[in-house]
């Protein structure tokens, strides 16, 4: 049947009964069937090991999601032979059927959406909407690609040259490693698995071991829209004990990682140096870090500029590469902007994220907790804590990954909160003297991924296009939740290497060009 033109999936419209109703009925059905053991999925065979890894609520860490079966290197070398045998005939297929069935892929997402959106609720500690938002992506990313791909399969010819015809056109790299964040576990996995998949690769997926439930989602989703077996292999594993093995493995040609920017770096070196029997060379798709801020100019439509401020510092807790961590305050406006922010936070409750009443929810996991006390602390020594809001005090609080709502004044580009990426809901406001000042500490990170603009100048919002300088530039508006195809998503600098997702140079990565000439 016909392929209609790409649409982004709805965002939920919670003033509709059955919408809110569906995700407690989703969070129940899970619950009645929550901590069973999840298996690795090779050659499109389950495959079960002795070493797990619980994964927990962050809400409350006794509840257990599910038990993941780990990898080691010996499933992972049996799932690049599995990889391996199964590409030779999937990407020598029609480029149409593969897209047909990354459609299929989408349409199961849809019809499992708050089932899928479940497991986020619970085991990352997303809101609902927020939830909804990823599985949404999710969705849009396999659409969207499937698209594409059908666009790039069309035969160009170059050249007018009388006496030969030159045909350009693309041919799988092979065998692609996926490494996926846990912030958004199922959409950015789901745009990385598709998207080598759609391309004719084979995939071996290796979710973060804080998402792995939600990752096994795409198992299940796979599968039943027929990607054949050893396309698609599900291999959480130990970083410490089988990262490095995926990534130098000769046979992988393309590695898509999405994490933090320390991992990003050292699978780009790892991968640059030759293994032996490696008859090519790796490529690396990184999607790293932000330290992002937006810049509140003197005329800003302030009703706005806070609202948006806060849902871009502190939605699902400030864990997204692109939230706003720095807020840059021309300093005319900085005392009426800075109470309104303050007060407005204040506002804001803390609980879990299963429990609308809440605003924002715990963070990931202990670990990531303490680190995000740290900075905390770091915080009060740089500067002055302008807010420092707890999680409602009804809540039992130490089975829980809870932090405070965090916002520091006094901070300039020189301090450590304005430089490093926290990943959490701690938010530094600058003073910046005008406008030319605020783009220049806008700049001033190894990050260039977003950043957000609040001005009624067009001379001002004219000047931030051309020198403020990051992939994802949103004026007067926040700076989070790109959306496939409106807003292709990526930075540069230290934010990352590859072209933007859900945009028109993305699925090339996967592959390599080739030209053919014949002469007539
Ligand atoms: N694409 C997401 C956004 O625009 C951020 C992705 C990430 O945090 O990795 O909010």
């Amino acid at each position: 049947c016909e392929i209609g033109p790409f649409r982004n999936d709805p965002a939920i419209d919670f003033t509709i009964e059955e919408a809110r109703e569906a995700f407690p009925e989703a969070i129940s059905r899970l619950r009645a069937d929550m901590g069973r053991t999840l298996p690795l999925y090779i050659g499109g065979t389950e495959i079960t090991t002795d070493d797990r890894i619980p994964s927990t609520n962050p809400a409350n860490i006794s509840e257990v999601v599910g038990e993941v079966c780990q990898a080691g290197v010996a499933e992972i070398d049996q799932a690049i032979a599995a990889a391996v045998q199964a590409q030779k005939e999937w990407g020598r297929r029609p480029a149409k059927e593969r897209a047909e069935i990354i459609l299929r892929a989408a349409e199961i997402a849809k019809e499992r959406i708050f089932d899928l959106c479940a497991v986020q609720v619970l085991e990352v500690g997303k809101q609902w909407d927020q939830a909804h938002a990823d599985v949404g992506e999710a969705i849009d990313f396999m659409e969207y690609y499937a698209r594409d791909m059908l666009r790039l399969d069309q035969p160009r010819r170059m050249g007018r040259a009388p006496g030969e015809i030159n045909h350009y056109m693309y041919q799988p790299k092979g065998v692609a490693a996926v490494i996926g964040p846990w912030n958004f576990p199922l959409a950015i996995s789901a745009g990385m698995c598709s998207a080598a998949i759609v391309t004719g690769n084979a995939v071996l997926y290796k979710p973060s071991s804080l998402s792995s439930v939600v990752g096994y989602g795409l198992v299940d989703i796979f599968r039943d829209a027929g990607v054949p077996d050893g396309i698609f292999n599900y291999v959480p594993g130990r970083s410490s004990v089988m990262g490095d093995h995926l990534v130098t493995r000769p046979e992988v040609g393309v590695i898509a990682f999405t994490g933090s920017m320390e991992v990003g770096t050292h699978i780009i070196e790892t991968a640059a140096k030759l293994q032996p029997g490696q008859d090519h060379v790796k490529r690396v798709i990184a999607e790293m870090g932000g330290k992002n801020a937006i810049i509140i100019d003197d005329d800003a439509e302030l009703d706005e500029a806070v609202v948006h401020t806060l849902y871009a510092a502190f939605g699902f807790q400030g864990q997204k590469c692109s939230a706003c961590s720095r807020v840059i305050v021309v300093d005319s406006i900085y005392d009426r902007f800075v109470e309104r922010l303050v007060e407005g936070a204040r506002s804001l409750k803390i609980g879990p994220a299963e429990n609308p009443h809440y605003n924002m929810g715990p963070v990931v996991d202990k670990s990531q907790q303490k680190k995000i006390k740290e900075y905390v602390e770091i915080a009060r020594k740089e500067g002055a804590i302008l807010l420092e809001h707890a999680a409602a005090p009804e809540l039992d609080t130490d089975n829980a990954c809870f932090v405070p709502m965090t916002i520091v004044g006094g901070i300039t580009p020189e301090h450590r909160i304005a430089q490093e990426e926290i990943f959490g809901p701690v938010l530094a406001v600058m003073r910046a003297r005008d406008f030319d000042q605020a783009i220049e500490w806008a700049n001033s990170t190894r990050y260039a991924l977003t950043g957000g603009v609040f001005s009624r100048s067009p001379r001002h919002l004219e000047q931030a296009r051309r020198e403020f300088n990051v992939g994802n530039l949103y004026l007067n508006r926040n700076n989070v939740g790109a959306l496939v195809e409106r807003q292709a998503f990526g930075g540069f600098k230290l934010s990352g290497i590859g072209s933007k997702t859900g945009g028109p140079d993305y699925l090339i990565q996967y592959m390599d060009p080739k030209v053919v000439t014949e002469n007539t």
